[in-house]
């Protein structure tokens, strides 16, 4: 018996209106393993009826019963953490560990931090000299559609859902077809910690069927996206004519900037991390890797020895460091990428190949770990989003031409700046077009700081105030003295 996907609608768990399903992959074998309801209108109409009505009750039920409710949901996965971790392992092909100590805690992590949030979150007054006092009303906006993508499934769809949900919006969400076993699982939590009913509504389905209906539907005033550029730009003219709010995290092409003074074994196992974890499908991992030129004969020798010790392998497996890539149509784009490298006049150091496991695994879509060097900054390979286990290194003279190379590309969503000069810090990191820079770091986060993208990698900004923000709306209310 296959796994049911079901949507989760007015509280109830159930297929889809027209009785479709689709398939999905468990990408480490390489086969089906769920059957997923293929929703269409009709599902999303139903979803934004339920939390319609289901909308001024949420927002009269007060921010320490809606904390209290969203902390008991997620008290709920932490105690499924393992369950949850092997069912985005086996979904998205990731290491299972990782899921273990990334995703299933940060999916927690995020419930709890909204939950809390708002219950210390305050608004602005002004006085205007004698005159007036002016305050800020922020209400819920309504309800908010949030759609999300495969890479970080449960953790990026909580990133969105928990900070709609504490500041009294309802929600009508859709996780990626590819990988949405673990929302289906929260759906059933949520049920079981008695949240109220269609609060919470879960349309599972394709984008062009369901993330368009939820992007076109007149009573969602407020949609939030993560995702690929592409899409971001459909959502975006199909909502800006109708005044919609719009959060948008899309793709990234992030430079990793090295400088010779930096702390050499510090910066390289950072680096292989920033590089590969997640198969290197993370929006935040660096793919274009600058490096000082008089350290770069050191750093190339060191990196692609501790690339190519990388174990591709079982997700289930403690010891693998590369799952799966999520889809075989995924795996061939990147290849495709790889071909195009090559056709640049790129050489690779090491990967480039799908790899082929045995057993069970043997249908799985692997992809052993990639260094490409010999290309310049403007090359499609260094311009254009590959999202996989491949990543490019290139020697530089000068910092303005390293930073003319980072900030060289359409993306501006992070930088990684590794040195041990603290002016060159401040100088750098104000001059990096980019929503986030780390120094000295990579993915160190704190959820109250602004996360997002410049220039092509999104507009607005998630995370802390700033999502509270996004899902309300401001009003001034300004009273005569
Ligand atoms: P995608 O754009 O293909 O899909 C994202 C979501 O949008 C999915 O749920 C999908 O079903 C839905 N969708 C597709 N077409 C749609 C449409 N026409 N209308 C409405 N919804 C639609 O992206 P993906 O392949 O799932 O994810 C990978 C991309 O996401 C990469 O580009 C990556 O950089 C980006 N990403 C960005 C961030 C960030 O925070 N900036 C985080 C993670 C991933």
């Amino acid at each position: 018996m296959m796994q049911q996907v079901l949507n989760y609608i007015g509280g109830k768990l159930g297929p889809a209106a027209g009785g479709q399903w689709l398939e999905g992959h468990a990408p480490g074998e390489g086969r089906v393993f769920t059957h997923i309801a293929d929703s269409d209108r009709q599902d999303v109409d139903r979803a934004v009826e339920a939390a319609t009505q289901a909308l001024p009750g949420w927002m009269a039920l007060g921010r320490k019963r809606r904390h209290d409710a969203l902390m008991r949901v997620a008290d709920l996965v932490e105690r499924d953490l393992a369950l949850f971790a092997a069912a985005e392992s086996r979904d998205n092909g990731k290491p299972l560990h990782l899921a273990m100590e990334v995703d299933v805690p940060r999916a927690i992590a995020n419930l709890r931090f909204f939950a809390t949030a708002i219950l210390h979150w305050e608004s602005e007054a002004h006085l205007t000299d004698d005159e007036a006092v002016n305050y800020t009303d922020r209400q819920a906006v309504g309800v908010a559609g949030c759609i999300s993508p495969w890479n970080l499934p449960l953790y990026l769809f909580t990133w969105k859902v928990a900070p709609a949900l504490a500041t009294g919006c309802t929600v009508v969400a859709k996780p990626s077809e590819l990988t949405p076993l673990t929302t289906h699982m929260l759906a059933e939590r949520c049920i079981e910690a008695g949240f109220p009913p269609g609060v919470l509504n879960i349309v599972q389905g394709t984008g062009p069927k369901v993330g368009a209906a939820i992007t076109e539907h007149p009573a969602i005033p407020a949609i939030s996206f993560t995702g690929g550029t592409a899409t971001g730009a459909r959502i975006a003219a199909t909502a800006a004519p109708m005044f919609k709010k719009l959060s948008l995290e899309l793709g990234g092409k992030n430079a990793v900037l090295v400088f010779a003074d930096c702390d050499f074994e510090e910066m390289l196992k950072e680096t292989v991390r920033s590089s590969f974890s997640n198969q290197g499908q993370i929006c935040l991992c660096g793919s274009r890797i600058l490096v000082e030129r008089s350290l770069y004969p050191r750093f190339r020798a060191a990196f692609v020895e501790r690339v190519k010790a990388l174990r591709v392998g079982d997700p289930g497996e403690q010891s693998t460091d590369i799952g799966a890539v999520v889809s075989e149509a995924h795996l061939n784009k990147v290849l495709s990428h790889v071909a195009l490298a090559k056709e640049e006049g790129g050489t690779l150091l090491c990967g480039g190949d799908q790899v082929r496991l045995g057993g069970p695994l043997a249908q799985g879509w692997y992809m052993a770990p990639t260094v490409i060097e010999g290309l310049g900054p403007g090359c499609r390979t260094n311009q254009e989003e590959i999202f996989g286990p491949v990543v490019t290194i290139q020697p530089f003279d000068t910092e303005e031409e390293a930073l003319q190379a980072a900030n060289g590309t359409r993306y501006g969503l992070a930088s990684v700046l590794w040195t041990a000069d603290g002016r060159r810090m401040h100088r750098m990191a104000r001059q990096l077009k980019s929503g986030i820079v780390w120094v000295n770091c990579w993915m160190l986060r704190d959820l109250r700081t602004p996360f997002g993208g410049m220039k092509h990698s999104g507009v607005g900004r998630e995370g802390g105030r700033e999502a509270l923000r996004f899902f309300t709306e401001p009003r001034n209310v300004c009273i005569k003295l």
